[in-house]
């Protein structure tokens, strides 16, 4: 392909996204694609001559389109939302056009330190202080296990400097709440503490960590000689932790305090929500992810260290071939995570902030809140409907009370119900369990979700609970 192919398809495939997008809203949300079918429609083995880009469109149309869920819907209410605004989209085109490799600073000058700016509107768009200092990673699961790792040197003195895990005389604890995100549990496995140390806390009945079993559990610990290490705060749409409480204890036990604020952070650019995570200066670490209700395209998540310097020593390597003159005086982002090559990442976010301002962010997130809170309102209002957990944000979890149904039939009767939503196509939500009740997250915020949206979703939970 030459540079005037290039535009030619180039402009084409623009309007096809924006076609796309202006369509979407008539569109089965979940695909109704069947395991393997997509995949049929594939010859089985590779193009031998090239040339075929006009075919490779067609064939997006036409056979993998239908394989396709659509996160961008307006009706999405399942899992997250995760937006990819217009900006964001351009965003990562020119980051693909450029094709930079950040690794270090003087593979790219433009990568670190247009991150460098980013990451700090950000700080200041969730009113952290300047004691924090922010890192692109691409999703919360690794910026989590980034935080363990960092956890486990601090405690054992960086062990890794030695023996490793294998040279401690105290096994190294780690807690967080059984209601906190599986990506905790996956962190803590795979940075080596095995599930025997690895604490999951219940919750009280809004599902915050309880803290009196937490206390209970890190002295128990401590009396029979283990090591507390490291705390999870859940800062979260359904399980929302006491930061600042639990901030005391990390203190008192030397322990490292990480928060995953992964969806729930962005609301922290709102200053009625900063409440939610009261405390947050003492943390070690935290996380949250732009590419979930912010609007920037996926993979974009905003990892904060009080230390850098810390993370720098966990986290590199000095390979001669890596070393360059200004090392000393720039940010080598690689010795900031586990990978070495780094995509230009802050472009979507700094075209996504030009395009939106805080204000308009601040706009559509409240928009979000009133939805979720108009939503609440219908449920509570509905005595055949119930609410299972508060509503802090933008998620509604909700389940209809068929008339004499025991738990296992209310179970049954509402994946039914989830079923019938979802196949149907007009909206997409996730069943799921809360402290071993089925319920239906309904999880509001998709860029161009409306309030007639949210609407429809009501009416039409309604109907099929009626015709259940
Ligand atoms: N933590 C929480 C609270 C989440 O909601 C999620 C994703 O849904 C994650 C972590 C994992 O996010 P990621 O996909 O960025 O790893």
């Amino acid at each position: 392909m030459d540079a005037n192919e290039f535009r030619r398809l180039g402009y084409q495939l623009v309007d096809w996204i924006a076609d796309y997008r202006e369509g979407l809203e008539r569109l089965p949300v979940m695909s109704p694609a069947k395991p393997g079918e997509i995949r049929a429609a594939f010859p089985e083995h590779p193009p031998l001559h090239g040339g075929r880009m006009a075919q490779a469109l067609a064939v997006l149309d036409r056979d993998v389109m239908p394989g396709i869920t659509h996160w961008n819907h307006p009706s999405f209410f399942a899992y997250f939302p995760s937006n990819t605004s217009y900006a964001s989209i351009l965003g990562d085109l020119a980051t693909a056009g450029i094709g930079a490799q950040g690794m270090s600073w003087q593979t790219s000058p433009a990568a670190t330190e247009v991150e460098e700016v980013v990451m700090d509107w950000l700080r200041q768009m969730v009113a952290l202080s300047p004691a924090f200092t922010g890192v692109i990673h691409d999703t919360a699961s690794t910026a989590t296990f980034t935080a363990l790792l960092c956890a486990r040197e601090k405690v054992s003195g960086h062990a890794q400097d030695g023996e490793g895990l294998q040279s401690g005389e105290a096994p190294l604890v780690v807690y967080a709440s059984d209601q906190g995100h599986s990506s905790i549990e996956k962190a803590a496995l795979l940075a080596g503490f095995g599930r025997r140390f690895l604490r999951l806390i219940p919750t009280d009945e809004n599902h915050a960590i309880r803290l009196d079993l937490l206390s209970a559990a890190i002295e128990k610990d401590v009396e029979i000689g283990l090591r507390p290490c490291a705390l999870v705060a859940a800062v979260g749409t359904t399980a929302l932790d006491p930061v600042a409480a639990m901030a005391d204890l990390a203190e008192a036990h030397g322990m490292w305090l990480h928060v995953d604020a992964a969806l729930a952070g962005t609301a922290m650019v709102l200053p009625e929500c900063r409440w939610m995570w009261e405390g947050i200066e003492r943390a070690d670490s935290l996380v949250f992810n732009p590419h979930k209700w912010m609007g920037v395209g996926f993979d974009l998540s905003a990892y904060y260290v009080r230390d850098p310097q810390h993370l720098i020593r966990v986290m590199s390597t000095h390979p001669s071939y890596l070393r360059t003159a200004q090392d000393g005086q720039v940010s080598n982002f690689r010795d900031w995570h586990i990978q070495l090559g780094r995509r230009f990442r802050a472009l979507k976010l700094w075209f996504y902030l030009m395009d939106v301002g805080v204000e308009g962010l601040q706009a559509r997130l409240r928009r979000d809140l009133e939805n979720a809170q108009w939503l609440k309102a219908q449920v509570d209002g509905a005595p055949d409907w119930e609410r299972l957990a508060p509503v802090p944000l933008q998620t509604v979890c909700l389940r209809h009370l068929g008339p004499g149904l025991d738990e296992p039939a209310l179970a049954a009767h509402n994946l039914e119900l989830a079923r019938r939503v979802n196949e149907g196509g007009r909206a997409y939500l996730t069943p799921s369990l809360l402290k071993g009740r089925q319920m239906l997250r309904v999880s509001i915020g998709a860029e161009t979700t409306e309030r007639r949206h949210v609407e429809a979703l009501w009416e039409s939970l309604k109907e099929i609970a009626r015709a259940l």
